[in-house]
Parts: structure tokens; sequence; C-alpha cells
């Protein structure tokens, strides 16, 4: 295994020795199959390459100041990955056999597993796709349940530094009744276009509006945003937000820090009242948002001013972490570590 500078870690694919698979056919689930080649051998007609049946799950193993393994609230993904298959009508998988095989897949890469206290994580990606074979369009009638891993460092290349956002109004992520709020491919290929368009402009990424009305704030990029006012943490409440476990964490340590939680429609022209702004996912954990431009009206929001990550985003930060890499008691019952 070559030397791997884990503090400089991108966000990114990274080889490892092992994944694993289960196949669904005739109606139920497989053995757990474990494969060394990064490649898998689908039929041309699959309906995951012409219908997108395809859903996935991202999650993270982080090395304790024990030494040891944490999986964070996996089984919230073990349930969203079978939301998500009902979603796209795919074959749901018990979240014992989700849990075997994350597991098993963790320990066989045991040694990407990065240390304590580079900043760097193991990266989980879970995977159901539609293998049968159709060309009318109907649900496969068979699957494909694959996990493979690989370190990462920050998603941002910022880390947790303050990005900027841009508001499109040209684009929607998800329509009210689609698929917004499950974690399908499809989400992101229709994202594409005004996600590197606003790279193309200098933005980290985009901060999608509700598409019904162009009223409210949805979601940042692939990640939930929340707000921090006064004493508030205020979070958007829409059908097409993705349900994120990370935010859905930040909202219990914000209570627990006494703060007052809210999630509720949250307009665009209420940003120029919050406090902090940031985004949240399992990727990033936070990304503090120091700059959100809309790019239609040119109106501009400002955060951070002093150039500091506000204190309540950084408080949440700092508590997440440190119950994820095992330095504080993990009171909610969130961290399953692997024997
Ligand atoms: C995965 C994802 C998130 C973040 O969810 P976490 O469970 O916190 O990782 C947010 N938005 C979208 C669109 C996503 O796909």
């Amino acid at each position: 295994m070559q030397n791997i500078d884990w503090s400089k870690l991108p966000f990114g694919y990274f080889k490892t020795d092992y994944n694993v698979r289960c196949y669904y056919r005739d109606g139920k689930w497989g053995e757990v199959e474990v494969s060394s080649s990064e490649f898998i051998n689908i039929h041309m007609a699959a309906t995951c390459l012409h219908y997108g049946q395809e859903a996935f799950e991202g999650m993270k193993a982080y090395r304790g100041k024990d030494g040891k393994i944490r999986l964070f609230r996996w089984k919230d993904n073990a349930q969203r990955m079978r939301d998500s298959a009902q979603g796209i009508m795919m074959a749901e998988l018990p979240d014992d056999i989700f849990f075997k095989m994350v597991s098993k897949v963790v320990k066989l890469n045991e040694k990407y597993v990065p240390p304590y206290g580079t900043g760097a994580a193991l990266y989980i990606r879970p995977l159901t796709i539609g293998t049968g074979v159709q060309v009318g369009v109907s649900p496969a009638k068979e699957y494909m349940f694959m996990v493979f891993v690989g370190p990462v460092g920050p998603y941002f290349k910022e880390g947790f530094n303050p990005v900027t956002m841009q508001i499109v109004r040209d684009f929607d992520r998800a329509a009210p009744l689609g698929t917004g709020a499950i974690k399908v491919g499809g989400n992101y290929a229709g994202s594409l276009r005004a996600s590197e368009r606003a790279k193309a402009e200098g933005f980290s990424a985009v901060l999608f509006l509700e598409a019904k009305e162009k009223k409210y704030i949805d979601e940042a990029g692939p990640a939930n945003f929340f707000a921090i006012k006064g004493n508030k943490y205020i979070t958007p409440k829409s059908v097409s937000i993705l349900p994120s476990i990370t935010n859905k964490s930040l909202m219990q340590l914000a209570q627990d820090l006494g703060l007052e939680v809210e999630r509720r429609a949250v307009a665009v022209e209420e940003l120029a009242d919050f406090d902090e702004v940031g985004a949240c996912g399992t990727a990033a954990i936070i990304s503090p948002i120091k700059k959100i431009v809309d790019r239609e009206t040119g109106t501009t929001y400002e955060f951070c001013k002093d150039g500091k990550v506000g204190p309540f985003s950084e408080k949440l930060y700092k508590k997440l972490q440190a119950i994820q890499y095992g330095e504080e008691a993990d009171t909610h019952g969130w961290v399953t570590i692997l024997e």
C-alpha cells in the first residue's frame, strides 16, 4: 500500500482492496459477496442505465480517539435507502443486510480508515441499481446492492472555511412532488448544469429554491441549508428536500445547546436578517457560508463579515465531530463501534 498523506486527501474516489455486493433475484436477496474488482458486469438493457433506477447513500466511518472505528447513525442511512428504493420501485434491502455489508466492507478495508486526528474519514458509498432487463418502462425484477469505500478529506476544498453560494432561478433541483426527498442519482444529473455553471462563475455550490413558488430556500447543492438567528436554528421545510441525517443531528445538538429549532419555509429575503448560514451533510458536516449572490437580481447577502465562522456554526460542528470521533459521550445513541 502506498503511503497516504491523510491530511491532504481530496474528497474523491480512492481505490481500496474490497467491495461487497448482494443480488436480488427471484424475489429475494442472495448471499453477500466480496469482490476486489472495481467493475461490475451488467446487462446493457438494465433499468439503471435507461430509466434511472438507482439510489445511493453516503456515510462515513471515523477512527476514534481510542483507535476504534465508529459508524454514525447507520440505521438512518439504511432506512433512507429503503425509502429511496420504495420511491423508485426497487427492491428494499433489509437493515440487517445493510449493516452486515457496511461493517464487512469497512473491516476488510480497515487499513484505509484514516488515523484519528487527521480530519479525514473513510467514506462509505452504498448503492442499489436495477439490473433486470426492461425496454418498456417498468421496474426491473432484479437488483444489485453494493458498497464501496475510500478515505476522503473535506468535501469543499476550503474545509471548515466559509464558502460562497449562488441562488439560481433558471434551474430547479427537484419538483415538489418529484424525487427530491429521496437519494437518487437522477436528482444529481438534473442539478449538474446549474452547479457546474456556478463553479465556473466562482461559487462553491448552488442554493436551489423551492420549484413551485421560487420564494423559499430548498437546498444548498448536495447539502441541507440552515441558519442561525439570535437563539434560533432555522432550517427549511419542503417536500423536495432530501432529509439530511446531519441536519437532523444538528437540530438535536442545537436544542441541547439551548437554541430553539424552527423547521419551516424560509423565504429568500430572510437571508438579510440571519446571523449565520451554512450547508450541512455527511461529506462536509458543516460548510459555513460567507456570501450568497442571487444570480438573477444581483442581490448579495454577506455573513462572517469579520472573516470568522459564526460561533454557533463552530460549536455545532465541533460538538458533532467530537461525538463522531469518540471524544465526547454519545448521549443520543448515534454511534456504533465496529468490534
Ligand atoms: C445526501 C444529501 C444530503 C445530506 O444528507 P446527510 O444524511 O446529512 O449526508 C443533503 N442533500 C442532498 C440532496 C443529498 O443527496
